[in-house]
């Protein structure tokens, strides 16, 4: 496994579908996705160039965080249950995946705690899938006027997981319904809401995610190899 020579590709490959739509690279920037890959991995990485990192578990980033250095970034991108939300509080840049206003209402609590505030995502399941978490995009707006009352949370965007396809363009309509939901949303001016940021996009897809909006693109495989746990 070549992490560099990984890496140097995907980052081709982002500021290739940056060309396409004439779209700055530096709009767009790459988490690595280190869930169950050891230190060694994710410091290969950071050797190459990168030190921005995804993980979906609280338990391994708790675990991995005191490792690396402080200046790395930390982004929580998987299901979070909300007894699991006072060990992360104050340990990661972003949260990716609220998927429920009792979850937000839990970051709250715990970010007023600290006195710190929670930029966080609220993760869309666009696609509809029953699998999946995430709000539904007609349950969205009510979530937002709700959390965006909450002191300590800064909603920066939305977030979602496309479905595994083969043929990414298959995804292309999941990643531009998310957009709309953004504009939609932003067009409303509520109170404390104006996002800007889209999370969206995986080793199978990141490249059409880029050419529909995406700010983020979460890529693992692509980077660290194939995964043998989950
Ligand atoms: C694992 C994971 C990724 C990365 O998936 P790859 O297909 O390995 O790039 C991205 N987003 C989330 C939420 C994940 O859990």
């Amino acid at each position: 496994m070549d992490i560099a020579e990984n890496l140097k590709q995907v980052k081709n490959r982002m500021e290739q579908a940056c060309a396409r739509v004439q779209r700055d690279p530096a709009s767009v920037t790459l988490i690595a996705v280190s869930k169950t890959k050891p230190i060694e991995m994710m410091e290969e990485a950071m050797a190459a160039g990168t030190d921005v990192f995804g993980e979906n578990k609280v338990q391994e980033i708790t675990r991995k965080r005191p490792l690396l250095p402080e200046s790395v970034h930390w982004h929580m991108i998987g299901h979070l249950q909300r007894n699991k939300v006072s060990q992360l509080a104050g340990k990661v840049d972003y949260i990716h995946s609220v998927d429920s206003l009792r979850l937000a209402h839990t970051i709250e609590k715990e970010y007023a705690k600290i006195d710190e505030m929670a930029r966080i995502f609220l993760e869309v399941n666009v696609a509809r899938e029953e699998s999946k978490f995430g709000f539904l995009p007609e349950q969205l707006m009510d979530a937002v006027v709700e959390i965006a009352k909450l002191p300590h949370i800064k909603v920066v965007g939305l977030m979602t997981i496309a479905p595994f396809v083969l043929n990414p363009e298959e995804n292309r309509k999941h990643f531009s319904n998310l957009k709309q939901l953004l504009v939609d949303i932003n067009a409303k001016n509520i109170d404390n809401i104006s996002m800007s940021e889209l999370s969206m996009g995986m080793t199978g897809d990141f490249e059409v995610a880029i050419e529909e909006g995406a700010t983020f693109v979460r890529v693992g495989t692509g980077i660290f190899g194939e995964r043998t746990t989950t």
